[in-house]
């Protein structure tokens, strides 16, 4: 039901420093009801070769989970990370009741390769759980996002080409799905990438004291109020079709917020970016791109299946 996740690119922050802005995140979200929580984090340091995500996950409050974060001896508060992804949830249950495993993040396997927040509902899940049990993957929850994180790893196990992006992948994951869904992803494969969609509404909040390149999207990055938000969508509806893809943002430090709604960004930054339906924002290198992404409509699911076969 609400959606936060906070990357730093070369702005040094320390482990306690990104819980607390995760934490609060969710906290400016609770008003829209939920009844669990979670989080991934990196388990390591960046400089570590060996990486992992860490899942911490728990019903009901999200001081709850602000308890439980601190609780993990495994985890020091003082490790100072110079880019990091953390991605927060708080989940209204759609499928699958209330409980610590099928609260958000979902993930892809025991080994937490890819994980996944979710907002909505995936109309055509059963399908999709079936088809990909039927290849090996193992399940653990009731719900219809765990579908999205397993379907994420198997397009990344049966992929073409070494070097394919974490956008390609996602891309070809919302292929597949119906119904209604904002999705945020963090993956091990793509360390200091984030990877978000929109179907219900999400925006991204960026935040820098350089100057960012701002020729391309002048009008996206214009420093705007709420209040001029409205303007700046219907502008650019008309400069982005399908096929559109912007880059923006320097090479130097920044910091970017991703929120179901602007209560949890507007104290970070108020340079806001609203994602429209199938816009699919990525960063790497502290660079957001945002591109559109023709879905392919199909009543029929079984049909979307064959495509991944
Ligand atoms: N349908 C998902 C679930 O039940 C997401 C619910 C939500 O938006 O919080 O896990």
């Amino acid at each position: 039901c609400g959606i936060f996740a906070y990357m730093n690119y070369r702005v040094p922050r320390t482990r306690k420093e990104i819980f607390e802005t995760l934490i609060k995140g969710l906290q400016r979200l609770e008003y829209r009801g939920y009844d669990s929580a979670g989080v991934a984090i990196d388990g390591n340091n960046h400089e570590v070769k060996e990486r992992h995500i860490q899942l911490v996950k728990k019903r009901g409050k999200v001081k709850a989970l602000d308890e439980e974060l601190y609780k993990q001896d495994s985890m020091d508060l003082k490790v100072e990370f110079e880019t990091h992804f953390g991605i927060a949830h708080t989940r209204w249950a759609t499928h699958g009741v209330p409980s610590a495993v099928n609260s958000h993040p979902q993930r892809s396997d025991k080994g937490n390769e890819f994980v996944v927040i979710h907002n909505g509902i995936i109309t055509n899940y059963k399908d999709l759980r079936k088809f990909l049990e039927s290849k090996g993957y193992e399940f653990e929850s009731e719900t219809d996002t765990e579908t999205i994180a397993k379907l994420i790893k198997y397009v990344f196990d049966n992929r073409e080409t070494e070097d394919i992006t974490f956008s390609t992948l996602v891309e070809r994951v919302i292929q597949q799905l119906e119904g209604a869904f904002a999705l945020v992803f963090k993956s091990v494969h793509y360390p200091g990438e984030a990877v978000a969609t929109r179907g219900s509404p999400l925006l991204i909040g960026v935040r820098s004291k350089y100057k960012l390149s701002t020729e391309q999207i002048p009008i996206l990055y214009r420093t705007c109020t709420l209040e001029n938000v409205k303007n700046i969508c219907k502008t650019r509806m008309k400069r982005l079709d399908s096929s559109a893809c912007l880059h923006a943002v320097g090479d130097k430090a920044v910091e970017f917020f991703f929120a179901s709604d602007a209560s949890a960004i507007i104290e970070h930054t108020n340079r806001v970016i609203f994602l429209e339906d199938d816009d699919i924002a990525a960063v790497a290198d502290g660079k957001l791109s945002i591109h559109r992404v023709k879905r392919s409509a199909s009543d029929d699911p079984s049909r979307a299946i064959q495509t991944l076969q």
